[in-house]
Order: C-alpha cells, then sequence, then structure tokens
C-alpha cells in the first residue's frame, strides 16, 4: 500500500482514472468487495484486464464472427433490454425471429418454406440438443406404435463435433461415430449402412466437419439410406450438422445438394453467429415440414391471444442477435453473402497455395471445396527442427492464433495445423500471415527445438 493519501472527489479537476485507490491496489478478485467502486475506473481496470486475452481479428482457430459492422453495435445496444422468450411483450422480435426461420427454410430449398417451423437458439449446440430430441420422440413414437421397445435408440454420425457428444449423454442415446481411418476422414455411406439397426434414430451428417472443415457426402448417405429402406423397410431420416456449411454452400457452392432438396432430410442445424455473420450468440434448426417436429416438444404459450409455439432448453435469453440476424440476411441478400464468402474462400486457397510452397507441409485441405480456411500437416521423414505445436506457440507471438491438433480415433496420430477464414480478413492479412509463418520457420530453422514433443510428433508420423 502507498502511503500517500488519495483523493476521493470525483468532481475535483485533477480526478484521474489511475490515480484512484482502486487503482493502486488489488481489485476484487474472488469476493466482491464492501464499498463501491468508481464505474469509469471499475470499466478501465476491467477493459484493460481484456487486453490480455487474444486478438480477435487474428484469431485464425475460431469458427466464430469476430467481425461486426458498426450498424450491429447499435442494433445490439438498442436490443439490449429484449427477452427474446417474452413474446407478448416484445411481439416484434419474435416476427423476426419468425421471418429468419422462414428465410432459411427457404435457403434449404424446404419445400414448404412458408408454413415450417423452426426456432432461432444459442447456437447449434443447442440446436443440435433440439434436432436430436425431435429425432428421439418420432423413432420412438413409431417404435411405441409398433410395440416395440424403445430402450436402446443409437444415433449415427461422422467425427462430431462434441455437441452431438453431450447430446448422446444427455439424452440417453448411443452415439455410433464412425471413427476416422487414414485414408478416410469423413463419414461414408458403407459405413452408415454398417452400423444401423432398428433402434437408429437418425444419421447425422456433418456439413463442414470441425476437424478438417470439409463436407461429407449428404446426399450419397441419403442415397444409400433409400436403398436401405428399399431393402429393409427401416426408414432412417437425416439430421444435417450445417454448423458452418449452412451459410457457405447456399451462396458459394449451390450445385452441392446436401438440405431440403433430399427428401430424407428432416431437420437442419447452423450456427448464425458462425458464418452467418451475427455477434455470439445464435444458431438456427429447422425442420423441413411442420408435421417432422413432434408436437409434444412443443410448448404452446397463449400470449398475444394467439398460440405461440415454443421449443427451447432455454428460457430468458437475449434478442439482439436475432435482430442481427435478420439485419445481415436483408442488408447483405443473397449477393453479399456470396461475396463475402467467396472472398473468404478465395483467402483459404491462397494461404493453403502458400503453405504449399513452403515444401514442408501436405495440405489435408486445400481450402477449395468446402469451408473457407485449409488445413495442413507436417510432411512425413522431415525433421524440420520444430512441430506444428512449436509453429503455433511462435505464430502467437505475432498475433495469430492458429489452431494445432492431434485427429480424433482411429487417427490421433496425425497432428494437423488449421486456419479458418472469416468475415474481416483480407488478402493483405492472408500475406502478412503467411510472411509471419516463413519468418518462424526460419528461426526455426536457425534455432531448432529439441524437446521431447517434437520426437514424439515426429514417431507418431513414421507410424502412419
Ligand atoms: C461450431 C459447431 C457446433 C457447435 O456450435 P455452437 O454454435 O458453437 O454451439 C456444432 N457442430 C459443428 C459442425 C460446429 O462447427
Amino acid at each position: 500500500m502507498p502511503l500517500h493519501l488519495v483523493d476521493f472527489d470525483n468532481n475535483d479537476s485533477t480526478f484521474d482514472e489511475y490515480a484512484q485507490a482502486a487503482s493502486v491496489k488489488p481489485i476484487p478478485k474472488y469476493k466482491m468487495g464492501d464499498e463501491p467502486i468508481e464505474h469509469s475506473v471499475v470499466k478501465d481496470l476491467i477493459l484493460d484486464e481484456l487486453l490480455l486475452d487474444g486478438n480477435a481479428k487474428q484469431n485464425l482457430a475460431t469458427f466464430c464472427q469476430t467481425d461486426v459492422d458498426p450498424e450491429i453495435h447499435a442494433i445490439m445496444d438498442k436490443c439490449i433490454d429484449k427477452n427474446m422468450i417474452d413474446k407478448d411483450e416484445y411481439p416484434q422480435t419474435a416476427e423476426i425471429e419468425n421471418r429468419c426461420v422462414h428465410i432459411l427454410a427457404d435457403l434449404w430449398n424446404s419445400p414448404e418454406s412458408r408454413t415450417t417451423i423452426g426456432c432461432s437458439t444459442t447456437g447449434s449446440s443447442e440446436a443440435a440438443m433440439l434436432g436430436g430430441l425431435a429425432l428421439k420422440w418420432n423413432w420412438r413414437k413409431k417404435r411405441e406404435k409398433d410395440g416395440k421397445p424403445t430402450d436402446k435408440p443409437n444415433i449415427i454420425t461422422g467425427p462430431v463435433q462434441i455437441c452431438w457428444h453431450k447430446f448422446a449423454r444427455y439424452f440417453d442415446v448411443e452415439i455410433r461415430e464412425i471413427p476416422m481411418e487414414h485414408d478416410r476422414l469423413l463419414m461414408t455411406p458403407e459405413e452408415v449402412i454398417k452400423r444401423i439397426d432398428e433402434n437408429t434414430i437418425g444419421v447425422v451428417p456433418t456439413f463442414g466437419v470441425t476437424f478438417t472443415l470439409e463436407y461429407e457426402d449428404v446426399k450419397g448417405i441419403s442415397d444409400a439410406l433409400d436403398k436401405y429402406e428399399k431393402e429393409t423397410g427401416l426408414d432412417i431420416p437425416i439430421h444435417v450438422d450445417a454448423a458452418s456449411g449452412g451459410f457457405i454452400a447456399p451462396f458459394i457452392q449451390p450445385k452441392i445438394k446436401w438440405d431440403f432438396r433430399l427428401p430424407r432430410v428432416k431437420s437442419i442445424n447452423a450456427s448464425g453467429h458462425k458464418f452467418g455473420l451475427s455477434p455470439l450468440g445464435v444458431g438456427w434448426v429447422v425442420w423441413r415440414e411442420k408435421s417432422d417436429l413432434p408436437e409434444e416438444l412443443i410448448f404452446n404459450v397463449n400470449y398475444l391471444g394467439g398460440n405461440m409455439p415454443t421449443f427451447a432448453l432455454n428460457f430468458s435469453r437475449p434478442g439482439g442477435q436475432i435482430v442481427a440476424q435478420y439485419y445481415n440476411l436483408i442488408r447483405h441478400g443473397r449477393e453479399g453473402y456470396k461475396k463475402i464468402q467467396q472472398a473468404c474462400l478465395d483467402h483459404g486457397i491462397f494461404i493453403a497455395e502458400e503453405v504449399e510452397k513452403l515444401g514442408l507441409f501436405d495440405l489435408l485441405y486445400d481450402g477449395k471445396s468446402a469451408l473457407p480456411g485449409a488445413a495442413w500437416m507436417l510432411k512425413k521423414d522431415i525433421d524440420p527442427g520444430f512441430n506444428l505445436y512449436d509453429l503455433s506457440d511462435r505464430m502467437r507471438m505475432r498475433g495469430w492464433q492458429i489452431a494445432s491438433y492431434s485427429l480424433p480415433a482411429n487417427c490421433q496420430d496425425m497432428v494437423i495445423q488449421r486456419v479458418l477464414i472469416r468475415h474481416g480478413f483480407s488478402h493483405d492479412m492472408a500475406q502478412l500471415m503467411i510472411d509471419d509463418l516463413k519468418r518462424c520457420i526460419d528461426y526455426f530453422i536457425q534455432h531448432p527445438v529439441v524437446n521431447n514433443s517434437t520426437k514424439k510428433d515426429s514417431e507418431g508420423f513414421h507410424h502412419s
């Protein structure tokens, strides 16, 4: 504690945030303090502390939106007091949510986009829970009608995002996750068919796989399930986890059939806060037709004199993200989204090409066919003096956050590095990133890392 007295008089013209008691003492961390602290001082102290977080624009590890228009800031500010669940108090926010559902149903080619059902969520995780629950309920109803046991539901996925593991555990469903193999990193129709039985509530292809950014072949899987139904009579629905791809493919890969154009696709989830371009806290789930969502899961709230169906895990939730989603959809239009996503795709392709030119890496994803970004591995049988974790660490010194991780089963021996490119990135930034990557590699050539993990990883590569 300094011995001098601190002047607490806020009206004093000498008032300065950094010359206050709170600024020269530790601030309360794990227990509330007894006395209040001047608001402007607390704000500065907290914002200063947050400077230690990474810089979101240089975060090439996340799928989530980190760049929003000033207009979105204004919308979020105006909406900060809107609770989306209070549909009687904020009926127009409810109307805007509803419009987004129908716009997305149309974007994903629902045959009944004007009348079908869907809702906003906090993100794709909640949306996946709702999609999974609908599959479980529909399966159970059918089984009960046939007088068959309903105690062993299973769901079939490829290498999925953790939310499907959560769904399986929280809602008591066995997950049959098709493991990766060295020559097959995605789900294939054959691998799906091998795992199906009468207790399969649905198949979940991922449209934009977390690990590799590639799309699973929804059409191929749907065709295989059609054939399977002809042979066995079992009609297995598909839910597509299009967390990222749901806002990419409709604009820049419109020929890929992955959505409600395939009658077997009964529901789709996507993250508004990923390539939907909205701020954090919004996802979407839409059913093909109203009848695909079992009524028992819908709670009807008779506010507004009408029936307002709600289906959600949360109750209170901020309304601003939903309004911002609507802003994005109508502000950019199809052409705007197309330009934005294509620009991101192009930057990813550029990065992939430049990385390949360095001669040390094998591309795992060249950025061309699916999500905007790229992924690569160190070439086998080389010892460049660093591993990918070392490279990520060193890139962090210039602020770049680039994910390095090992793949899931059965490819745990493969360590890959991945970048995601999102709105707010430019060719210039891509070039700066590549220049830094080269600088880091040069550094390691002159100062090779000798550590256990390098050794372990390079041994791992020889295994594969
Ligand atoms: C991000 C992601 C999720 C989870 O989405 P949140 O919006 O973060 O809850 C689920 N599935 C896939 C494929 C994802 O990429």
